[in-house]
């Protein structure tokens, strides 16, 4: 076998291929590049799957992060908390805004932002709450808005890695990003929803926010040449959502594939006692973006390991946003977010995409053992 790479965009691409070269076609020979009708049926279809009102189109994930703060209008300085164990993309729109990322730690078991030291974390300042839905599974979504009715925060939930888990709380019933104040997709190729470049969204059940939304992605106007606010250009094209539009239908067959490659690891696993399996909890369907382990015997050797045996691994993450450079205040040190940090040195995330085979599997679970025999 050769070697075995984190993601398989072709052979997904095979299954689909006559459909996106006849859209591919369509669009060229019509050269309806700019808006066009993929984005506006993409949009459609994407808000009926998620039962929300609005989708707002826009360039990547992190635009989509960018628009949904700028749409709630904050002053600078305010406060935003988020968890410092995610993408930088989550804190780098807050700073880039000139408000001010505020870092909460995660819970040790699902990595997700622990609510806990969320409410430990706000003052009068407090503008906005920005939970992410790691690795696939769902943030406790009941807790998170709990504190945001309590202190009248609005929610901004990062769902760039899990369009299509579906939340089954007490009170928050439905996909990630329809519970908060507005949701955020990335369609960055490798997500659980990819396109063929860069892509994103922002979801809203509010009518208000969804017409902010559509302001600030162009330009800050409503009506061409008026512009009431300053917004930015970003815009999703019409060959990125001829892509999302044809993959859509599949998405819940691809998050299948993804839970039942995670189950397969976890059975092949179940006798390794230097790694501890992807914990499940009951409050949402985990769609398994990525298959994450915690390593607890010498993470960085088994990594090696696995490279030199030509096995692709990812590490998400290895540093926690409170320790970046680019975010070090003098507020934070080594030692403040102990959650956080502990999970940098230990996780290691597995090849997972939705075309991922038996055999493909067995290959890289047996390197694993191979290396604590
Ligand atoms: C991928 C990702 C983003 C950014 O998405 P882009 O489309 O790459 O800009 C933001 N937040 C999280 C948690 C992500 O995984």
């Amino acid at each position: 076998m050769g070697n075995i790479a984190m993601v398989d965009l072709i052979s997904q691409y095979r299954h689909i291929e006559n459909e996106i070269n006849d859209r591919f076609r369509e669009i060229c020979e019509s050269s309806a590049f700019i808006g066009g009708k993929y984005v506006k049926a993409f949009s459609s279809d994407l808000a009926a799957y998620m039962n929300v009102k609005h989708v707002i189109p826009c360039a990547n994930g992190t635009d989509a992060l960018q628009l949904a703060l700028m749409a709630l209008q904050l002053k600078p300085g305010d406060e935003v908390i988020t968890t410092a164990f995610t993408f930088v993309a989550t804190a780098e729109v807050i700073a880039l805004l000139g408000l001010k990322p505020v870092f909460a730690d995660i819970d040790e078991q699902t990595f997700n932002i622990d609510v806990e030291d969320v409410e430990r974390k706000i003052t009068p300042h407090t503008k906005c709450i920005i939970p992410v839905h790691l690795f696939g599974q769902a943030a406790d979504m009941d807790a998170v808005m709990n504190l945001s009715r309590k202190h009248n925060i609005p929610v901004i939930e990062d769902n760039a890695q899990s369009i299509g888990c579906f939340i089954n709380q007490e009170d928050s019933k439905g996909y990630t990003g329809s519970i908060g104040n507005m949701g955020t997709c990335s369609f960055f190729p490798s997500k659980n929803l990819g396109c063929y470049g860069d892509g994103g969204a922002v979801t809203t059940n509010d009518d208000d926010l969804a017409h902010a939304l559509r302001m600030v992605a162009n330009h800050g106007s409503a009506i061409r040449y008026h512009h009431t606010m300053i917004g930015v250009n970003s815009r999703l094209d019409n060959l990125q959502a001829a892509v999302l539009y044809t993959k859509l239908p599949h998405l819940d067959a691809y998050n299948t594939a993804r839970q039942f490659a995670a189950d397969y690891y976890d059975e092949l696993l179940s006798d390794v006692e230097e790694v501890v399996v992807p914990f499940r909890d009951q409050k949402s369907k985990h769609v398994f973006h990525q298959y994450t382990l915690r390593i607890k015997k010498d993470r960085d050797g088994l990594a090696n390991h696995l490279k030199q045996n030509g096995i692709a691994h990812g590490i998400y993450y290895p540093i926690p946003l409170h320790l970046q450079e680019a975010y070090l205040g003098s507020e934070y040190g080594e030692g403040d977010l102990p959650n956080s940090e502990q999970a940098c040195r230990e996780v290691l995330s597995l090849p997972m995409h939705s075309e991922l085979t038996r055999p493909i599997q067995e290959t890289v679970i047996n390197a694993i053992k191979a290396y604590y025999a």
